[in-house]
């Protein structure tokens, strides 16, 4: 481990690697992905230890805590399971941070305690057919009718969908001035009348899955608006940064979890009489994939850290998710590479890293734009 924790952060680290050694099994993870079934009972059990409400207020029976203490949870939980932590950092980010800091009082007390204890879970809904990377594009439009907004449109890569009761949908209020103006966010039920979905077939990430989701007159009340009318993109920016850091600390923990894999089979393997291990090709290849889990790991909690002081910056994020999700996907690569033949059988874990590595440069802005953030700052 290359960071340090306070002695409270070190006993929660370990509370949560006993609760996944004893909960999450290699074979359960397994069928999880094989059947395309989210793991519910376990999500309530996170619920239940008070886990997936760790950064809702305490008034709202949340845990109130930072940023460091998120990142332990995710990186533990992606360790065993990365559908899992991903179906965490949903619950964290939609519900938790978005709804916590902009709900009305009303919607906050009616979901955040619900949001706690796995009761309701969330997900979040911004990219459209047209609009991926240029994700400001949006045209998916709310309109004001009475006391509440229609919903009209299109979104895709909705992940986390089918197992969710809420979405944080982001919607084209406004098409005066700029694009990023005239965006707002609404909590909307996944059930509201109107609302059809798709599964999309993809690589990996099955557990969850994504979702192809349509919107037809949607009745969305006004009290369910996140933040303020037409001014919503600025409050993506937060949470979307906030997502960065959930996601970089999960692929942390799951791109330990291959080197693991890796370095338990390389001394194990013999051939030309001796473990693989021995072999410099070999012990180069995990040598290397360590310096990137480390690296991965004093980014995340650097930015964590930052975080929780208020002095965290766009560009932070941005290293940090540019280095944890292309880590992810080297080691993930190279770990495959040194089970040789069997790594690329199903019978190994390393295949489902390979397969969910693979989005990690993809997924919440890819690593072109992280690359653009970046230099942007640069004063280039
Ligand atoms: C499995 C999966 C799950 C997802 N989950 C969610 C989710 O839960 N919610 C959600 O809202 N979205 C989700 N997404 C959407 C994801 O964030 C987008 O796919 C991503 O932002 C890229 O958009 P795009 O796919 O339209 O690619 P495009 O924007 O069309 O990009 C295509 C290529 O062009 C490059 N490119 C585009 N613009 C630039 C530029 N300005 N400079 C340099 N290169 C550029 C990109 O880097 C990329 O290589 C998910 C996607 C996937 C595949």
């Amino acid at each position: 481990m290359s960071t340090s924790f306070t002695p409270e952060q070190t006993l929660f680290r370990d509370t949560v690697r006993d609760f996944c050694e004893r909960e999450i099994s290699r074979e359960f993870v397994r069928r999880c992905d094989e059947t395309k079934q989210p793991p519910r009972d376990v999500y309530e059990k996170l619920g239940a230890q008070g886990w997936l409400g760790m950064n809702i207020p305490e008034e709202y029976d949340g845990a109130g805590a930072g940023a460091v203490e998120v990142a332990i949870l995710l990186e533990e939980l992606g360790y065993f399971f990365l559908d899992l932590s991903f179906w965490v950092f949903r619950a964290l980010t939609w519900g938790g941070l978005a709804v916590g800091r902009d709900a009305t009082e009303e919607t906050k007390r009616q979901l955040l305690p619900k949001i706690a204890t796995g009761e309701l879970a969330v997900c979040f809904s911004l990219t459209e057919p047209d609009a991926g990377s240029d994700a400001a594009s949006i045209s998916l439009s709310a309109v004001e009718d009475g006391d509440d907004y229609v919903l009209n449109g299109q979104k895709v890569f909705t992940s986390g969908f089918k197992a969710s009761d809420l979405v944080v949908v982001a919607t084209r209020t406004s098409a005066e001035g700029k694009k990023h103006h005239g965006i707002t966010n609404f909590v909307v039920d996944t059930d509201s009348d109107g609302l059809t979905w798709n599964a999309i077939d993809t690589l990996g990430h099955w557990p969850l899955g994504t979702a192809m989701l349509f919107f037809e007159d949607v009745r969305v009340p006004k009290d369910r608006m996140l933040g303020q009318l037409h001014e919503g993109w600025a409050d993506l920016a937060v949470y979307l940064r906030y997502e960065r850091l959930c996601l970089s600390a999960a692929r942390t923990g799951a791109a330990k979890a291959a080197l693991a894999d890796a370095i338990s089979y390389a001394k194990e393997r013999e051939q030309f009489g001796r473990p693989i291990s021995k072999f410099q090709a070999v012990s180069h290849r995990l040598a290397e994939m360590q310096m990137m889990v480390e690296i991965s790991e004093m980014l995340v909690y650097r930015y964590a850290t930052r975080l929780d002081q208020g002095i965290a910056t766009t560009r932070d994020a941005a290293i940090l998710k540019l280095y944890a999700c292309e880590a992810y996907k080297e080691v993930a690569d190279m770990g495959l590479q040194v089970l040789g033949g069997y790594g690329y059988t199903m019978e190994y874990d390393l295949q489902r890293h390979f397969r969910e590595s693979r989005l990690g440069t993809i997924g919440a802005g890819t690593s072109d734009i992280q690359r653009n953030i970046i230099a942007k700052t640069m004063g280039i």
